[in-house]
């Protein structure tokens, strides 16, 4: 079944280990169940046991680019204006040749708009690519180069990288790993729906209070242990999570989440988005 819109709902954890992944990953197999045209995209190579095959390679989908601007010696007069303008310290003059360090550039052209001579040129310099599972090409991950580390810029280029290549009839799950708080802001402008889950009362309450403007609209989902806290703060319109042994077995065990509670969870989220 294909969706008439197209979707993005972004998954975060505030801290490591309190289940939105494994969340996500068991709304996103209710997805399949119902033939819901779903993606899986994990901004890291971390891909939830429930949705992983061991034995299944990866293909490339999509190369990820970076615009670096590339030095021509022929045409410098080693003013050293383009490492006085940089601002992310991506340009070392070394005698006389100079080097641009492609994972500090963010391309914003700044060195290459004071070169007056023309000895900077931006070329494309690959830096990771979409890939899928060979055996189930609806699972993705973002694979960077070892020297990349993940920044707003990776997500503002991944993030348009799924406006423009996934089909208008589907939904796309993003999941990325807790923490790296410095890309929420980008993840919620960026995203239909973000789900935050958080047992951190004073910092949602602060996220909650700095989100009118944003363009995705926030759920709320909480550790059924906490709920009552954020229900008597005012927000019982959180998702209450199960959390018990058993769930936690199942997850690492790539299990489905059969806790009857959780799948009802799961039901009420299908709500909250119009998808039943
Ligand atoms: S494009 Fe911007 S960030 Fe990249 S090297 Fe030039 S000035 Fe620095
Ligand atoms: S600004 Fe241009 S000419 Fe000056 S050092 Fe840089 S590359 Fe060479």
């Amino acid at each position: 079944m294909t969706t008439k819109f197209f979707m993005i709902i972004t998954g975060i954890g505030n801290n490591g280990g309190i289940g939105i992944t494994t969340f996500l990953a068991n709304f996103f197999s209710i997805l399949k169940e119902k033939n819901i045209n779903a993606y899986w995209l994990s901004l890291s190579d971390q891909i939830p046991p429930l949705l992983y095959n061991p034995n299944s390679e990866w293909d490339e989908q999509h190369i990820l680019y970076r615009q670096v601007p590339k030095w021509e010696r022929t045409h410098c007069k080693f003013c050293n204006e383009c490492e006085k303008v940089c601002e992310c310290g991506a340009i070392s003059r070394y005698g006389d040749f100079y080097v641009v360090y492609s994972e500090l550039c963010i391309s914003c052209a700044a060195c290459i708009s004071a070169c007056k001579k023309q000895a900077l040129i931006f070329e494309n310099k690959k830096i990771g690519s979409i890939e899928s599972l060979h055996s189930d090409s609806s699972i993705l991950r973002v694979n960077l180069n070892q020297r990349e580390i993940f920044s707003p810029w990776h997500t503002k280029l991944i993030f348009e990288k799924i406006q423009k290549s996934f089909s208008r009839e589907s939904i796309v799950i993003v999941d990325i790993s807790s923490g790296f708080r410095e890309l929420w802001v980008d993840l919620i402008d960026f995203s239909d729906y973000v789900i935050l889950y958080t047992n951190d009362l004073p910092m949602w309450e602060t996220l909650y209070k700095s989100l009118a403007h944003d363009q995705a609209q926030v759920i709320l989902a909480v550790n059924e242990n906490y709920f009552d806290a954020f229900s008597e703060a005012g927000y019982s319109f959180a998702l209450s999570i199960p959390h018990n042994k058993i769930i936690n077995e199942e997850a690492i065990n790539g299990k489905k989440i059969t806790d009857d509670n959780y799948q009802y969870i799961i039901q009420e989220l299908l709500l909250k988005l119009n998808l039943i």
